[in-house]
């Protein structure tokens, strides 16, 4: 053994010499240090859309954070620019806008897609589905990620969960909600799975974007309507078109948000910048969360005691009812697309065990601190 490495040593010093007398042999050396250098001297002007209102608190903010923590992590080599929502391209066109290429990335919810990639709507927040802590548990270790990859993957997009809204409220209503035949009739912005729920009970879910809402709701063109939570809710003035807040937001438990990174683009950068754009995807993701957790709470406050809302509680029955009625249009939307049977298989069984853990872990510790 040690006379075969003494051998192969003496050889490389016998090349080493060789390289020494020859030209094209000092040259190469230094030609591959050259490219390296420029490689990582090179500087990246890059355009980023997104599908939220100019100056959104935490959504928008927090993209801009996002970018700006890249641009002084890589010393300047990658400078995004970002635009908000109709800036540059309409909201609902970020997806196609990164696909294409127009811009290199995106910041959007998957379920803004649905119409194009139904099972896109999985990697938001889906009807009963899991909170942002198991979101997050799914798509970085639970095999999530993959399979959101897989679907973007002819589309020429690369994603990454960045962001999550946590827990949503239910939703303004102008009436009581006392049993499931309230929501009978019912016209309620609600969108994605969520408003199909609300139709198999026999409500009229609409679609309309964050800028049209209050009026809607105040000119009594819809009945009600979801929004966000209490920080984003009591911003849009809701509290003065419509009387009652009720929650659980069954319909976005977690809302995740997302990166689309173009993967022609993606694939041009070097290692060090693709590590940075990771790292300032995981801080960006952890900030928004707390944010949203911090200024809910407070927004809460605020609506009670200063705007006295009647913040209440969906009755048992209805939850039992809408829950019942998710499960058929899971299975409705499974018979209709393979992709969606397929993640909502792999999304069911991680969500299986990821709640039998909850029952033992945050559900058990929960009940314990509510024990009087
Ligand atoms: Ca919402």
């Amino acid at each position: 053994m040690k006379n075969a490495f003494r051998t192969l040593a003496m050889m490389l010093v016998a090349l080493g010499i060789a390289s020494c007398g020859n030209n094209q042999g000092t040259a190469q050396p230094g030609a591959e240090k050259a490219a390296a250098s420029a490689d990582t001297a090179k500087t990246y002007k890059w355009k980023m859309v997104t599908t939220w209102p100019p100056n959104f608190p935490i959504f928008q903010e927090g993209v801009e954070r996002f970018a700006a923590q890249i641009k002084t992590m890589s010393n300047g080599r990658l400078d995004i620019q970002v635009y908000a929502g109709g800036e540059l391209v309409p909201p609902l066109q970020t997806f196609d806008a990164v696909s294409q290429g127009t811009v290199e990335l995106g910041h959007g919810g998957a379920y803004y897609w649905a119409g194009k990639i139904p099972a896109a709507q999985f990697f938001t927040a889906i009807p009963f589905g899991l909170n942002a802590q198991g979101m997050r548990a799914w798509l970085v270790s639970g095999g999530g990620l993959e399979l959101w990859r897989e679907i973007y993957k002819d589309h020429g997009v690369i994603p990454f969960p960045l962001g999550n809204t946590g827990v949503q409220m239910g939703g303004w209503f102008n009436k009581e909600i006392n049993s499931v035949d309230d929501l009978k009739g019912l016209k309620m912005r609600i969108p994605g799975l969520g408003g199909k729920v609300l139709a198999a009970a026999g409500g009229t879910p609409v679609l309309m974007a964050g800028g049209e809402i209050y009026t809607a709701l105040e000119r009594g063109t819809i009945d009600a309507t979801e929004w966000v939570g209490p920080f984003h809710d009591e911003r849009l003035g809701l509290y003065r078109a419509a009387k009652f807040y009720y929650y659980p937001g069954w319909h976005e438990p977690g809302s995740e948000l997302e990166l689309l990174v173009n993967a022609k683009a993606w694939e041009s950068l070097t290692p060090d910048l693709k590590a940075i754009i990771e790292a300032a995807n995981y801080s960006t993701s952890l900030w928004m969360l707390a944010e949203f957790e911090a200024r809910n709470l407070d927004a809460l406050t605020k609506l009670q005691t200063e705007h006295h809302v009647q913040v209440r509680e969906f009755p048992d029955d209805v939850i039992r009812e809408l829950k019942k009625l998710s499960a058929r249009v899971y299975e409705e939307e499974s018979a209709k697309d393979a992709n969606f049977k397929k993640i909502y298989d792999a999304y069911k069984a991680f969500q299986t065990k990821n709640d039998a853990w909850n029952n033992v872990s945050e559900q058990a510790y929960r009940k314990a601190l509510n024990l009087q």
